[in-house]
């Protein structure tokens, strides 16, 4: 079968790996000079199978509202945003119910496990170097009151497969010593054996290259305009740039194109309901700190990740919703690293250090954080995209869980 892939991000990437590997015909379609260069480009590094959670929890709709237009808040709305994203909004306030809240952590964290077998997987039959580090995330608290909501939290996803390590004070600066000097800002820590490290982009691009040689064909520099149907189902993509043809002929269709899936589906009927939820990273060269940490830290109460990766460090936080440009803004990126400076003071304002690369990429949220993996009603095409905050976490999983569905359903789609 032939089928193509839209989008080279890492959750097209991984869903090409898994069609290749059940024997399909495969190229990917990618407007970029590369693969992973949009959102899988500078995230926060975690396949975080402890943080799947969706951001629609108990509590938020009211924290956001209190944090309305406050360009410094963690979560910031921008009140020019509301009036667009109301119905996006209604799903929000609904997913974050109790019950729906601890379903859709269910059904992330089983994908989430999944993910992290399916992503061994690869990396044993590909051997494709990605900064790769196990067992090496940590997440410390200011106090016992928000440590023990988050070990309530953690240990009731126990039953379902998630280890949770609780640690004292003592223990979190035994694994990473750097904490020692601000011991008195930390009341204890959480340790997620089953969370991993590893740069998306890298892996992205190694899979690519990977692939290229199992026979996927990359179309870089290639705007997907339109998918083409012929008697009501898939028939080729339409496409403009460097394809050469105008037309690349499919049986079947993967949409992986994130925030930019939306508008192609609705050309042809179909409404997916992602907001791009904008994020920030800084990345620095290890040598402006060579002694410092090797564990990832998060820290929620301060707001951000600070990730070993390789020869850098990546810093990550910020969630902004109705900026939609991919430049970041210095209020918003000191927002992040001030509070990284109260932890590691060695990188106060680590955004002007010699190196610093500061980035924003848009999380492609949908207001359940279920990611949208599957058939549409339009028979031979499929999407695999939504995954918000957490599709490097998802990605090997989810284009597992595609190509068994696809490879099921001999790709008729669900007419
Ligand atoms: C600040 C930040 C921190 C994050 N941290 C983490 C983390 O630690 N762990 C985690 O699991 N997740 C994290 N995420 C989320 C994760 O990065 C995303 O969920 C993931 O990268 C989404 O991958 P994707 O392939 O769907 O999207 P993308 O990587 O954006 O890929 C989509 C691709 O489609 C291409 N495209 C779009 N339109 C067209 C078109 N018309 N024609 C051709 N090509 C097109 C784009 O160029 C792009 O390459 C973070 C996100 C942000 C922003």
């Amino acid at each position: 079968m032939r089928i193509v892939v839209l989008g080279a991000g890492v959750i097209g990437v991984a869903s090409a790996y898994w069609l290749r590997r059940a024997g399909h015909e495969v190229r990917v379609i990618e407007r970029r000079e590369g693969a992973g260069l949009e959102t899988s480009w500078g995230n926060g590094a975690l396949i975080h199978v402890s943080s799947v959670q969706p951001w629609a929890a108990p509590g938020v709709p009211l924290k956001v509202l209190k944090w309305l237009g406050k360009e410094d808040a963690p979560m910031l709305l921008r009140p020019s945003a509301v009036p667009k994203m109301w119905r996006w909004g209604l799903g929000f306030l609904r997913a974050a119910r109790p019950a729906q809240y601890r379903a859709g952590s269910l059904a992330n964290l089983k994908l989430a496990i999944e993910s992290a077998a399916a992503m061994a997987e690869i990396r044993a039959a590909t051997h494709v170097q990605y900064d790769y580090a196990g067992n090496s995330v940590m997440k410390v608290f200011p106090d016992q009151p928000s440590l023990d909501v988050a070990i309530a939290e953690h240990l009731s996803l126990a039953p379902d497969g998630l280890q949770t390590e609780v640690l004292s004070r003592d223990e979190c600066i035994a694994r990473e010593p750097t904490l020692a000097p601000v011991a008195e800002k930390i009341a204890g820590g959480l340790g997620f054996p089953q969370d991993e490290v590893g740069d998306c982009n890298k892996f992205s691009q190694g899979l690519a290259a990977w692939l290229e040689g199992q026979g996927v064909r990359f179309h870089y520099n290639t705007t997907v305009e339109d998918v083409v149907l012929k008697g009501g189902r898939v028939a080729a993509v339409r496409v403009s740039g460097n394809a050469g043809d105008s037309e690349v002929p499919a049986d079947a269709v993967v949409v992986a194109l994130a925030s930019q899936s939306v508008p192609l589906l609705r050309r042809l009927g179909i409404s997916m309901p992602i907001y791009p939820v904008k994020g920030l990273s800084v990345t620095l060269p290890r040598s402006v700190w060579p002694d410092g940490p090797r564990m990832a830290v998060i820290d929620d109460s301060r707001k951000f990740v600070l990730t070993p990766l390789g020869d850098r460090y990546r810093i990550v936080g910020s969630a902004e919703v109705g900026d939609t440009s991919t430049t970041p803004s210095p209020t918003r990126i000191s927002s992040v690293t001030r509070g990284v400076a109260e932890l590691f003071p060695h990188l106060t304002n680590c955004e002007s250090l010699p190196g610093a690369i500061a980035w924003a990429g848009l999380r492609p949220m949908v207001p359940d954080a279920q990611p949208r993996i599957g058939a549409t009603r339009i028979p031979g095409l499929w999407t695999n995209t939504g995954h918000g905050h957490t599709g490097w976490t998802m990605a090997a999983g989810s284009g597992r869980r595609l190509a068994q569905m696809m490879s099921r359903n001999d790709f008729a789609g669900a007419a």
